[in-house]
């Protein structure tokens, strides 16, 4: 079963999100992204688990597999092929990260011999190539050993043939149903997108996903590159670079509303920090700021792997309000007065007819 842990998805965050990267590769039509939510239909789903690899936040996940544990097992076994037949799902389930992170320990092929042929390959094939394009990139720029691609058709002893294969995943699909038949049912009906008392209450939690907490770990281990590079931040999918221009009018709602706190704050409010290995990309400060201040940088610079420092992107003069006390940003104005007590001041004066 496809399970969405909504206080991890970005689209319960705000309803200003666009993320929709689950719904864009999902092949079978079972997951539509909506103002404020995410609609699963688990009967149309396939648990092919390419959702799972472009969530950003780690948001998705499947019942019978944990990815994280799957790439700690094969790190530690002997085995260095990955393969849909083998011994995953769909190669696109293992996000960028996992791909990174693997690279750094093993020689790693993944088999795409059983992709031509693939009922969900226009879905999911492009996001393969692409994942592995860019986990290589970044090796390469580091010095690390790249990623394997080949067509080597491995099988799983007693695997089913192709045909049977799909017709397992409704299988399985049907004989969890009836384990699970209550919530099924109510999946099938009408996929509600509401979250628990429990679920809101953790959205205020900041998390950073297990995918994220490896690639950290295996770089600690990794050797540092004599030189460090920049990698075209338009190259890149998991992790970002970020610049805020002049417009920026300190609303604080790009820091309040990350989801890992890779955008923070000062204990005064005077400075937006950002600390880009904390970055999952999810796009959310982008698609909340009003006055669009925030913006990629053009490149990544690979030091930030090994030696990650939290950054300046705009800093600001904080005064305290003449009428109420509060801090507020000081954009220079003759009256220091918080926005609060100008609007206020200006309703006053509008009412008593005062120019
Ligand atoms: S955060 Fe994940 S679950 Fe939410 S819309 Fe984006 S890809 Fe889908
Ligand atoms: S900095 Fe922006 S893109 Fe990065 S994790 Fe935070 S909200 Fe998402």
């Amino acid at each position: 079963m496809l399970k969405l842990e909504g206080s991890r998805c970005v689209r319960y965050y705000s309803k200003l999100s666009g993320c929709d990267r689950c719904q864009a590769i999902c092949p079978e039509d079972a997951i539509k992204t909506q103002e404020g939510g995410v609609a699963i239909w688990q009967q149309e789903c396939i648990e092919c688990g390419a959702c799972v690899g472009v969530c950003p936040t780690e948001a998705l996940a499947l019942s019978s597999l944990n990815v994280t544990e799957f790439v700690f097992e094969l790190l530690k076994s002997e085995d260095d092929i990955i393969g849909c037949r083998y011994n995953f799902v769909c190669l696109a389930g293992l996000s960028v990260e996992y791909l990174i992170a693997l690279g750094l320990v093993k020689d790693i092929t993944l088999d795409i011999g059983h992709c031509a042929e693939c009922e969900i390959k226009e879905s999911c094939f492009p996001v393969i190539e692409h994942n592995i394009a860019q986990a290589n990139y970044v090796l390469g720029a580091i010095g690390a050993k790249t990623i394997e691609a080949k067509e080597l058709r491995k099988m799983k002893e007693n695997a089913p043939d192709r045909r049977e294969f799909f017709n397992l995943f409704t299988l399985q699909g049907a004989m969890r149903a009836k384990e699970e038949l209550h919530e099924e049912m109510k999946a099938l009906e009408d996929p509600s997108i509401a979250l628990s008392d429990s679920e809101a209450k953790a959205i205020r939690d900041k998390t950073i996903p297990n995918k994220r907490k490896l690639l950290f770990m295996l770089l600690k281990r990794f050797p540092k590159p004599q030189e460090y590079k920049y990698l075209e931040n338009e190259h890149l999918t998991f992790v970002s670079d970020k610049e805020i221009d002049h417009t920026c009018d300190n609303c604080s709602i790009c820091y309040r509303i990350c989801p890992t706190e890779a955008l923070s704050t000062t204990k005064r409010g005077d400075k937006i920090l950002f600390d880009a290995m904390l970055c999952v990309r999810c796009h959310l400060c982008h698609d909340v700021c009003e006055k669009q201040s925030i913006k990629l940088s053009q490149y990544f610079d690979t030091k930030e792997l090994f030696e990650p420092e939290q950054k300046v992107l705009a800093a600001f003069s904080m005064v305290r309000c003449e009428d109420c006390g509060a801090l507020y940003t000081y954009f220079g104005e003759e009256e220091m007065l918080c926005p609060r007590c100008r609007i206020e001041e200006e309703e006053a004066k509008s009412l008593w007819g005062i120019e």
